[in-house]
């Protein structure tokens, strides 16, 4: 047996084989070519298979997404069918250049040319053609990679980093638990496994050295230990924890109809955050009385073009129906930062957290910041929509967000189109000059809801994806402890609501606390609403005030810790 140490980021624990999943980037080399033939043949059958390929997913994508967003396999299979790239790469190998070389070269051209227009097509053709040559180029170098999709035993996915788009294809009956090298708490990885309510392990080093695949782990995702072919007493003891930990599991079911309400009566709201319309199930499985957080930026990853209006407003109609008239708070595009859209074609950036991100790329392209509010307010008419504007900094930003939000609703009355005039507008806070002018921020908007995870991240300078760090990422930091109290004291002196869409809304050690300080609801992972709706249901008011008053006065971390904890 042998013992690894992570840290646990989503509870629960795993028993299950391990499936390594690893990405290949290939480098690409100009290497002598003696048999130009043979190059040729290994580019056409390269061409051949990848064609084959791309039908199949075609295939799949039609039965699962409906043949428009399959579409976009018949328009990769076009272009590996475009005779100037098919010849241009033949006449590179004819002259001299190894096969993958030729594309790489020829695939390079095309998108020098093509970034020279500022066209939205031609930006989203250059993903296209990056997506088909790295297809093509691995099937020439032999290269063949796993999918998360094609999973179809129970295993355990060890990886370096999980990507929103690793785990959007993903198989997620079969998986059971994940680790990888890197990541924290509030990372992608940690965040979906607690949607879905599966352990997770981050920062597990030298990841591709530890594990062979196939072998028997026990994956502990409360503290982070990893178990590689456990013996029988570690096994046993983690039965036993496993068993308890369902057991508890089962007890909080009784919470899933109730109310959210202290002892003495005063009324809170538990909702939960998703990434997508497919974990809506996960929302009214939990009984959450709304959608906290709709991170909408999912469905713009994972896909070379960008989702039309059309396709937006049938997602966020289905959420609102699913989620009858209980509010869902839509969250405007979150790109950048550790999230990529391929189809927006964002360059590379020195500090994507503090560069080109969320509010600041929609200010900038209103195109697509005007599809996606027109989808929004079209969809606002088959529910309870809210939305809510990420990463604002200033107030600036927020009333040119606004004033963008009131341009489309002309337009949309100018159409005669039926759409939510009246939405609720909101903004997260989680910059750290907005926190500083909430006051001000509160005249302009209709709510709040704090994105600690960010907060934290700025407000302390910790990189809240590296593992290296995690040690810093301190919410018991008593400035983070200041900061939340003043943003909602600000928040309810104006007289709007105040939420919490962060990791730290479903800590069970800050519930009594943020209860304490007036905040209105909490938006946490689907897993966490009935654990915090009882915790929440079990204080008094009283003791959280007292709580609240005391931590205000803590003079370090630790001292928070043990108010928190302690309630001394
Ligand atoms: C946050 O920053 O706390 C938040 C909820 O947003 P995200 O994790 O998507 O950045
Ligand atoms: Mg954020």
């Amino acid at each position: 047996m042998l013992k690894l140490n992570g840290i646990g980021v989503s509870e629960g624990i795993a028993f299950s084989k391990v499936f390594i999943y690893k990405k290949e980037n290939p480098e690409i080399v100009k290497k002598a070519v003696k048999d130009t033939e043979a190059e040729l043949t290994k580019f056409k059958s390269a061409l051949d298979e990848s064609e084959e390929q791309l039908d199949l997913l075609y295939k799949k994508a039609c039965e699962e997404l409906g043949e428009e967003d399959a579409g976009i396999f018949t328009a990769h299979k076009m272009f590996l069918e475009d005779p100037e790239f098919v010849l241009g790469i033949r006449e590179n190998i004819n002259s001299g250049d190894n096969a993958e070389f030729a594309v790489k070269k020829v695939a390079d051209s095309f998108i020098e040319s093509f970034s020279l227009i500022d066209d939205e097509y031609i930006r989203e053709r250059i993903a296209d053609i990056k997506d088909v040559s790295e297809r093509l180029i691995k099937n020439i170098m032999g290269i063949k990679e796993k999918s998360l999709s094609d999973i179809e035993e129970e295993c355990i996915i060890a990886a370096y980093d999980l990507t929103p788009s690793d785990t959007a294809a993903m198989n997620k009956e079969k998986i059971k638990g994940f680790i990888t090298q890197i990541g924290g708490k509030t990372s992608h990885t940690s965040i979906i496994a607690k949607t879905i309510g599966i352990p997770a392990v981050v920062g597990v080093d030298d990841i591709f050295k530890r594990f062979k695949g196939g072998e028997n782990i026990i994956l502990d995702g409360f503290s982070g230990s990893v178990f590689i072919s456990p013996d029988e007493d570690t096994a046993v003891k983690y039965m036993e924890i496993s068993v308890n930990y369902n057991n508890e599991k089962n007890k909080l079911k009784k919470y899933t109809e109730r109310e959210t309400v202290t002892s003495d009566g005063k009324k809170y709201k538990v909702f939960a955050n998703i990434a997508n319309h497919h974990d809506v199930s996960y929302v009214t499985e939990n009984g959450a009385e709304g959608i906290g957080l709709f991170r909408t930026e999912f469905i713009f990853m994972d896909r070379s073009s960008l989702p039309t209006e059309d396709e937006q407003f049938e997602i966020y109609k289905s959420v609102l129906e699913s989620m009858a008239e209980k509010p869902v708070i839509i969250r405007t595009l979150d790109i950048g930062g550790d999230k990529e859209a391929q189809a927006l074609n964002l360059s590379k950036e020195a500090n994507p957290f503090m560069g080109y991100r969320a509010i600041r790329i929609c200010l900038d392209r209103k195109d697509i910041f005007k599809t996606q509010l027109r989808a929004i307010l079209r969809a606002g008419v088959y529910g309870n929509a809210e939305i809510m504007f990420p990463m604002i900094s200033s107030v600036e930003e927020l009333l040119k967000a606004k004033d963008v939000l009131n341009e489309v609703k002309n337009e949309l009355k100018s159409e005669n189109a039926e759409f939510s005039e009246n939405i609720k507008t909101g903004i997260m806070i989680e910059v750290p000059s907005a926190a500083l002018i909430s006051d001000i921020l509160a005249k302009n908007c209709d709510f709040f809801s704090i994105g600690t995870n960010d907060l934290i991240q700025y407000f302390t300078a910790v990189d809240r994806t590296n593992e290296k760090v995690q040690d810093l990422y301190n919410p018991y930091n008593p400035a983070i402890i200041r900061i939340l109290n003043y943003i909602i004291f600000n928040g309810l002196k104006a007289g709007i609501t105040v939420g919490m869409c962060g990791e730290l809304a479903s800590d069970e050690n800050f519930t009594d606390m943020l209860c304490g300080f007036g905040l209105n609801e909490f938006s946490v992972n689907p897993s966490s609403v009935l654990k915090t709706r009882r915790n929440i249901c079990l204080s008094n008011s009283k003791d959280n005030e007292k709580k609240a008053s005391d931590v205000l006065k803590a003079q370090s971390s630790d001292e928070v810790k043990n108010i928190l904890k302690n309630g001394m």
